[in-house]
């Protein structure tokens, strides 16, 4: 176990090493809480933190030590499991050939086989209304290249987009649910949140934010797909409603833009040639050497149990 400060001047000296976004980052279940604006964590992390204090003395730029993406993307970088999907790139998009691929209809990803999610624009089958569809979709404009809605009525969509809506449309269906509990709900009572009609809702589909910077951007062309490790530390960073995160129980996809998702390949691809020129076994790099390289070693860390990797096991 290491220790990191959340301020500066709360260690014995002058430079030590302090993160402002420490205090940012929800405390996971059986981990210990800042106390005396500092934390505990393990090694791993430890190192992810050395990384950024260096960047940080070379360029004095304080949303390095100062926002929680500047973590979170090296964390990513460092535990990344698996690569990043078959990368849902928006870019070279001419330079394809003449494909007959096809492309979300709302952000224009492009969908890869079982990347592929299809949206109802009208009630599917003839059971009612239950099933999500959208009909605002027959006049939203279509992304370029994506297929305007087929004879049976679907359109694609990547699955950010594709879960994005079904979310919404929770929304509405329980926004018109518990009008027996009136007096208990925080919703402004003027209007007894009548169901709107599944005919005329409005949805968000423009725009997303980022889940590293945290900027709002505009969907199309924007809009990437980031696969991550399912742990807490990502689960739990706080985020905007207008993130895109879809969580499957195995493992994270989450909406990034171009440059975040870009800043994290080329972390893992740096990680991949170090593991790649040789770092014998991983038992060796779990003791101390200082000079190891700290991406080989973050790793061992997917049970670590320290606040700022959020993975609390017991
Ligand atoms: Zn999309
Ligand atoms: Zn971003
Ligand atoms: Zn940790």
């Amino acid at each position: 176990m290491r220790v990191a400060y959340a301020q500066a001047g709360v260690g014995k000296s002058r430079g030590v090493m302090y993160f402002p976004f420490i205090n940012m980052l929800p405390c996971p279940p059986n981990a210990q809480g800042l106390s005396h604006g500092r934390v505990h964590c393990c090694t791993q992390c430890h190192l992810i933190l050395e990384e950024i204090w260096g960047a940080y003395r070379l360029s004095l730029s304080e949303e390095l030590i100062s926002s929680v993406s500047s973590f979170l993307v090296r964390y990513h970088t460092a535990m990344a499991i698996e690569g990043c999907e078959p990368a849902h790139s928006q870019r070279g998009l001419a330079s394809r050939s003449g494909s007959s691929m096809s492309v979300c209809y709302l952000c224009g990803a492009e969908l890869f086989a079982g990347g592929e999610y299809q949206l109802h624009v009208n009630p599917p089958g003839r059971c009612g209304e239950r099933e999500p569809f959208f009909p605002f979709l027959t006049v939203h404009p279509p992304a370029p290249r994506a297929k305007p809605a087929d004879a049976t009525g679907l359109v694609s969509a990547c699955n950010l987009c594709y879960h994005d809506l079904r979310a919404q449309w929770a929304l509405h269906e329980n926004r018109g649910q518990g009008p027996s509990t009136p007096s208990t709900s925080s919703v402004p009572s003027g209007n007894p949140q009548l169901p709107s009609s599944p005919w005329a809702r409005q949805y968000n589909c423009e725009a997303f934010v980022c889940f590293f910077c945290r900027q709002e951007q505009r969907r199309q062309g924007r809009l990437c797909a980031v696969t991550m490790a399912r742990l807490p530390v990502f689960l739990y960073a706080p985020r905007s409603t207008r993130t895109l995160l879809v969580d499957d129980g195995k493992r994270l996809v989450i909406g990034a833009c171009v440059e975040c998702k870009a800043m994290v390949q080329a972390g893992q691809r740096m990680q991949q040639d170090r593991d790649r020129h040789g770092h014998g076994s991983s038992d060796e790099e779990r003791r101390e050497p200082e000079s190891a390289s700290p991406r080989s070693r973050h790793k061992a860390s997917a049970d670590c149990v320290c606040p700022l990797s959020h993975t609390a096991e017991g």
